[in-house]
């Protein structure tokens, strides 16, 4: 079994938060273990919920076709959430379950080391880069502990407000460029945080 594997089976017996005791699933997340891009967004909905799989419901099917757009598809990159089990009622994530959740992220990455994490939306946002705003960094690249992180905004913001659509799809197409870019670097490992962040448009 891989480390991966072997983790999320972990994550799915963890009963840190009480919302483990209302979910039908835990959703871990899934697809390419030596993905080079890694896909955080929120936490699970109904859909996923049901499922065990991330991003399943309509803001996934929207996800897909973004990656289709830069002809990919969800088994060639990773996709998992800040949270991994569905507040109840679609509720926003409390900060008690987004620090249980941490150390689970941080496995995740360690194990997948993606050459760019793509931030989905402002609860992902706030885990890397606490104080920062979507609506001014989206589109963006910026280093997290050494890792190249990209910001959007998150694909279910784009379904409820048209005008996003275009944002967020322009941001998608910048990622095959940012994508060649970290290839020309070394790829990163585990480093302490940094002292300072580095902020560079794409
Ligand atoms: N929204 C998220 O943030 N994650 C999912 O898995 C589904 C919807």
């Amino acid at each position: 079994m891989s480390a991966l594997t072997e983790l999320n089976e972990e994550i799915a017996r963890c009963h840190l938060c009480e919302i483990a005791e209302t979910r039908i699933k835990a959703v871990p997340g899934e697809g390419a273990e030596d993905a080079d891009m890694l896909f955080i967004g929120e936490a699970p909905g109904w859909h996923e919920d049901q499922q065990g799989r991330p991003f399943v419901g309509p803001a996934g099917k929207y996800l897909d076709e973004l990656l289709a757009s830069i002809d990919l598809d969800r088994s060639q990159v990773y996709i998992t959430n800040v949270v991994k089990t569905r507040p109840p009622g679609n509720r926003d994530p409390l900060p008690t379950e987004v620090s249980n959740c941490r150390h689970w992220l941080d496995r995740q990455i360690e194990i997948i080391r993606p050459r760019i994490i793509v931030i989905l939306g402002r609860y992902s946002l706030a885990r890397f880069f606490p104080g920062k705003t979507i609506s001014k960094i989206h589109g963006t690249a910026q280093k997290w502990n050494g890792i190249t992180c990209f910001a959007m905004y998150h694909p279910a913001a784009a379904l409820h407000q048209q005008s996003l659509r275009r944002v967020i799809e322009e941001d998608m197409n910048k990622l095959p460029i940012l994508l060649a870019q970290t290839k020309t670097t070394p790829q990163a490992g585990p480093q302490p945080p940094p002292k300072q962040l580095n902020m560079f448009e794409v």
